[in-house]
């Protein structure tokens, strides 16, 4: 028995309304669905977040990712998605199991969903960061 609510969800020990799955990985319906088919696609194994996660298992959550968004957008009629992943509580994560989220996105009344970026130009130096990234 794990005590990780995701785990559970993989190990069908609780429901979850599965949408997709093969041997590494599990997509499931968010129950808080931000927009109509809101979904999740989590790695079997327990890892924290992208940040802990081997970077082949990673690759092959993001294939499933894009088939399925491609997949959802069309089915649900969307006309656009986010791709989302949170890594750490200062990233706002909240269970910590590896997920990437699927949000469709929809014209009209079914999608109340907002992101906003600040335009922070100009206020950061770009050439020490790209310096220490790739140092
Ligand atoms: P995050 O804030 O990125 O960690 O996202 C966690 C997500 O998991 C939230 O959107 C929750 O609505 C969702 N969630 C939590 N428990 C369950 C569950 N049992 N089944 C489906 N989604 C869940
Ligand atoms: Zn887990």
């Amino acid at each position: 028995m794990s005590s990780c609510i995701f785990c559970k969800i993989a190990n069908k020990e609780i429901p979850g309304k599965i949408v997709y799955e093969d041997d590494f990985c599990l997509a499931f319906l968010d129950l808080s669905q931000v927009t109509p088919g809101h979904t999740l696609v989590i790695p079997k194994a327990h890892v924290k977040n992208i940040l802990e996660a081997d970077p082949a298992l990673a690759g092959h959550l993001f294939e499933v990712v894009t088939k399925l968004s491609q997949k959802i957008v069309k089915s649900l009629g969307a006309s656009g998605c986010n791709i989302l992943s949170n890594a750490n509580e200062i990233a706002g994560q909240s269970v910590m199991h590896f997920h990437v989220h699927i949000i469709p996105r929809y014209d009209g009344n079914k999608d109340g969903f907002q992101m906003h970026f600040a335009n922070n130009e100009g206020k950061f130096n770009l050439d020490d960061i790209q310096a220490k990234i790739i140092a």
